[in-house]
C-alpha cells in the first residue's frame, strides 16, 4: 500500500498533511509531492530522510492507493483509490457526486464520532479547533491596544484586559486558556450549560444569562436556537459584549449557518479601542454581523472587528503536525495487513466513509 501527499492548492493554506515525523510510523510506503510541505517548512529532504519517495504531483497521483490531504484535491482520482483528509462533504455535492461515479472511496475526517474515547486520536476536528482558539487569542492581542495582564509599575497599577469568549467547545476553551496565561480576566458564556464546569475549571468566571435557553443538542452539540431564543440571546449578551475590552466568538451549531450573538447595536455599545475577533466568520456568517473572514473592519465608534481566517494555516507547522497525528491514527485504524480494510460494521469506519465502491454513505456525526 502506497500513501501519497499532494501538495495543497487552496490558496493561503500552508498546511500539509503529513509531515516527516509521522512519515516512519506508518507501515506503508510514502510517495510526497515535492515541495508539499514548505508552506509549513517541512522540505523535501527531511521528506526524504524520514523515508518517503519524492516525486511529482502526477506521479503521485497515479502511483499513491490512498491520498492523504487536508482539503480535497480537485484533481481527478481513480477507481479504487482512497482520499483521506477534511473533506466537507455536505459542502461538497458535486464532488461527492463524482467521487462516487469514479469508484473513489472518500473517508472524510470531519465526519467523524467525536465522542468516542476510541476516535479522539483521530479527531482532526478538534485538533485544528485547537490551533484556531489559541491563535485567535494572540489576534486579538495583537490588536488591542492595552496589556492583557495587570501591571504593577514605578508609575501606577495598570488593570488587566477584560476578555469575552462566547462559545465554547474546542477552540473557546483553548482560547480561554491562552487568554489567562497572557493575564486576562476572562469571562465565558455557551449555551450548553454542561460548558461551565470545563470554562470555570480554565480560571475564567461563567456568565450567567437569567431566563436564557438552554441549547444542548445531539452528541455533545449545540442546537439551532429558535429566532425569538436568538434575540432574546442577544439582548442579554449585549451589556456584557459592552463591557468587554476584547470579545472572541466561537459559537458554531451543527450543520447551520453559525448563530449572530454580537448585533451591530451590540458593536455600537462597545467602547473604542475594543477588538472583536470572529472565529466563526465563513461563507454563511459568522457570530459578529457583517463580519467577514480575512477582513478587519474598524467602526465608526473606533471598535476593531477581525473575521478570522484559516488561522490554522497560519500555525502551519503546529498544525499540520497535529493533523498528521490524527491522519495516522486513521490509518491505523483502516489499514490491516498492508491493504486497505473497511469494516463497514465499525461505528467509526462507517461514519468516516463518503463514498466506496461507487455508494454515497451519508455518515453518522456531522
Ligand atoms: P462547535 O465548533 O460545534 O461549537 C463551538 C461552541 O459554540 C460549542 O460549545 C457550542 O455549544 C457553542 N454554541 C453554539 N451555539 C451557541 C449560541 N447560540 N450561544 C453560545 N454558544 C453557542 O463545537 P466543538 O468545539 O466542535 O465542540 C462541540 C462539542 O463536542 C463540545 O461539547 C465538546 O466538548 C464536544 N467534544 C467532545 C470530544 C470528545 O468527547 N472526545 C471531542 C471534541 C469535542
Amino acid at each position: 500500500l502506497t500513501v501519497g501527499v499532494v501538495r495543497e492548492e487552496t490558496p493561503g493554506e500552508r498546511r500539509v498533511a503529513l509531515v516527516p515525523g509521522a512519515v516512519s510510523r506508518l507501515p506503508t510506503g510514502v510517495v510526497v509531492q515535492s515541495g508539499a510541505g514548505a508552506g509549513a517548512w517541512f522540505d523535501d529532504d527531511a521528506y526524504a530522510q524520514a523515508g518517503a519517495r519524492l516525486a511529482s504531483r502526477a506521479e503521485v497521483l497515479a502511483t499513491a492507493d490512498v491520498i492523504v490531504c487536508v482539503h480535497p484535491p480537485e484533481d481527478a482520482l481513480r477507481a479504487g483509490q482512497a482520499l483521506v483528509g477534511l473533506l466537507q462533504p455536505q459542502r461538497r455535492p458535486d464532488a461527492v457526486a463524482a467521487w462516487a461515479a469514479a469508484g473513489v472511496t472518500a473517508i472524510s475526517l470531519d465526519r467523524l464520532p467525536r465522542t468516542l474515547s476510541r476516535a479522539q486520536a483521530m479527531d482532526a476536528l478538534t485538533s485544528q479547533a485547537s490551533v484556531a482558539g489559541y491563535k485567535a487569542a494572540l489576534v486579538a492581542a495583537t490588536a488591542y491596544g492595552g496589556f492583557f495582564p495587570l501591571l504593577t509599575t514605578a508609575a501606577g497599577t495598570i488593570r488587566p484586559a477584560g476578555v469575552l469568549v462566547l462559545g465554547t467547545g474546542v477552540a473557546g476553551l483553548q482560547a480561554i486558556g491562552t487568554a489567562r496565561r497572557l493575564g486576562a480576566v476572562v469571562s465565558a458564556y455557551d449555551v450548553r450549560p454542561q460548558a461551565r464546569g470545563e470554562v470555570e475549571s480554565l480560571g475564567a468566571r461563567f456568565v450567567d444569562l437569567p431566563g436564557a435557553a438552554s441549547g444542548s443538542g445531539d452528541g455533545g452539540y449545540a442546537r439551532a436556537l429558535t429566532e425569538e431564543e436568538g434575540r432574546a440571546q442577544q439582548a442579554a449578551l449585549a451589556e456584557h459584549i459592552a463591557r468587554a475590552d476584547v470579545v472572541i466568538t466561537t459559537a458554531q451549531v451543527p450543520g447551520g449557518r453559525p448563530p449572530v450573538l454580537v448585533t451591530e447595536d451590540t458593536v455600537k455599545l462597545m467602547r473604542a479601542g475594543a477588538v472583536v475577533v470572529d472565529l466563526a466568520a465563513g461563507p454563511l456568517g459568522g457570530n459578529v454581523a457583517g463580519s467577514v473572514p480575512d477582513t478587519t473592519v474598524v467602526t465608526d465608534n473606533g471598535v476593531t472587528v477581525i473575521g478570522a481566517g484559516n488561522l490554522p494555516a497560519t500555525m502551519a507547522p503546529a498544525a499540520s503536525t497535529a493533523y498528521s497525528r490524527n491522519i495516522t491514527a486513521v490509518l491505523a485504524h483502516l489499514v490491516r495487513d498492508g491493504a486497505l480494510s473497511l469494516d463497514l460494521t465499525d461505528e467509526i469506519t462507517s461514519a468516516l466513509v463518503v463514498t466506496h465502491d461507487g455508494v454515497t454513505h451519508d455518515g453518522g456525526a456531522r
